[in-house]
């Protein structure tokens, strides 16, 4: 091959990933510095109870748009054993992991270590060998384990009402003492179709990390309408970069969003943070010598945003409580009294979520 095809060939390829990636709009815009890593740390395959085979997971999240996922299989729990015997429980991992190969998805071993309550059903993440994991008869066992193996460990729907009629997480003194040893590092406030703001609270008064995962066993594409626009719960990792290993720095620090339908669950930080980044307003300008401003507000965000006025100014054709479509924008009308060259407005962000019964309350100043 000549030299300068060769140098033509490969400008190509240096170019194509950001080509494609151009193409797409991101689900949120990443603050500043910082990359936002989309994440599902805990799907099933027919290794434990789900129906699909690994591969069918890699696909499902590459096309969803993922950046990492974690097979994690219950490691106790096999009903299709007769029909799939299957003794190495890496198996489904590597299957992914292979299916992954040279494409943009992460996939990182993960499994379900399985008991009854307490201490319940805990996701191992980030772990080096799933078969050491195994401790039928032991509650904590496999917890330490995971642990030796520098894993990250997060307690799984803790408001499941197979585990708590009430649907109310609540932590038994054997969660005390797993976050007191250390071994316990994240709770899901958001698994499948429930979210849990107790959860939430646990999570913010033991400096647990929060997350939201799908827990998926069929299709995704069935149970969370993706053809509809829907999309399955995720964890946005705030991470330095996409390397796994500052992803997982990140996870056990604490820097997640939870999205769960219309609803973005983050510590107040965090969700101020995310948007501040994807929410922008223009600068106002007056019609002759009006005294009513004209401002346009932007998402820059996947997720509709649900606002509520709080500020001291009156609306001059809107109501104070609007949404603002994915993507999308929003014209409105202030009564400012005088004329303004910057104006700062005050809102609820009433779909994002900071604490037990408690939303994000920010202020958007014009550009
Ligand atoms: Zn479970
Ligand atoms: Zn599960």
């Amino acid at each position: 091959m000549k030299k300068q095809t060769r140098k033509f060939i490969f400008l190509l390829l240096a170019a194509l990933p950001t080509w494609i990636s151009a193409q797409e709009k991101p689900f949120f815009r990443s603050p500043d510095g910082l990359s936002l890593i989309s994440t599902d740390l805990h799907i099933h395959t027919t290794f434990s109870d789900g129906s699909v085979w690994p591969n069918i997971r890699v696909e499902e999240a590459l096309k969803e748009g993922l950046d990492l996922i974690s097979i994690t299989d219950h490691l106790e729990y096999q009903p299709h054993l007769k029909d799939l015997p299957n003794p190495d429980r890496n198996r489904s991992f590597q299957i992914a992991e292979d299916t992954a190969k040279k494409s943009k998805l992460t996939v990182i071993r993960g499994a379900e270590i399985t008991r009854s309550m307490p201490p319940g059903h805990l996701n191992a993440v980030f772990i080096q060998d799933a078969n050491k994991l195994l401790f039928p008869d032991d509650p904590v066992a496999g917890i330490e384990e995971a642990n030796l193996q520098k894993g990250f460990v997060f307690w799984n729907h803790p408001n499941w009402d197979a585990h708590r009629k009430d649907g109310i997480a609540k932590l038994d003194p054997l969660h005390v003492e797993l976050i007191e040893r250390k071994l316990l590092h994240g709770i899901e406030v958001v698994n499948f179709d429930t979210i849990s703001e107790e959860a939430i609270e646990i999570a913010l008064e033991n400096g647990l990390t929060m997350l939201g995962t799908s827990d998926i066993h069929k299709l995704t594409t069935w149970d969370f309408d993706i053809p509809q626009g829907g999309h399955r719960p995720m964890t946005f990792v705030l991470s330095q970069n996409n390397s796994p290993q500052e992803i997982k720095k990140a996870l056990f620090a604490g820097k997640t969003v939870v999205w769960f339908k219309e609803l973005i669950i983050a510590k107040e930080k965090h969700l101020l943070q995310l948007v501040k980044d994807n929410l922008s307003l223009s600068s106002p300008s007056y019609d002759g010598d009006k005294l009513i401003a004209k401002v346009t507000l932007r998402n820059h965000s996947a997720n509709p945003l649900h606002l509520k006025y709080t500020g001291p100014f009156t609306f001059h054709q809107n109501s104070t409580i609007f949404k603002i479509e994915p993507y999308g924008e929003k014209d409105i009308n202030i009564k400012t009294h005088r004329l303004m060259s910057v104006i700062d407005l005050q809102f609820e962000l009433l779909n994002g979520i900071i604490g037990y019964k408690k939303n994000l309350n920010f202020s958007v100043k014009t550009m």
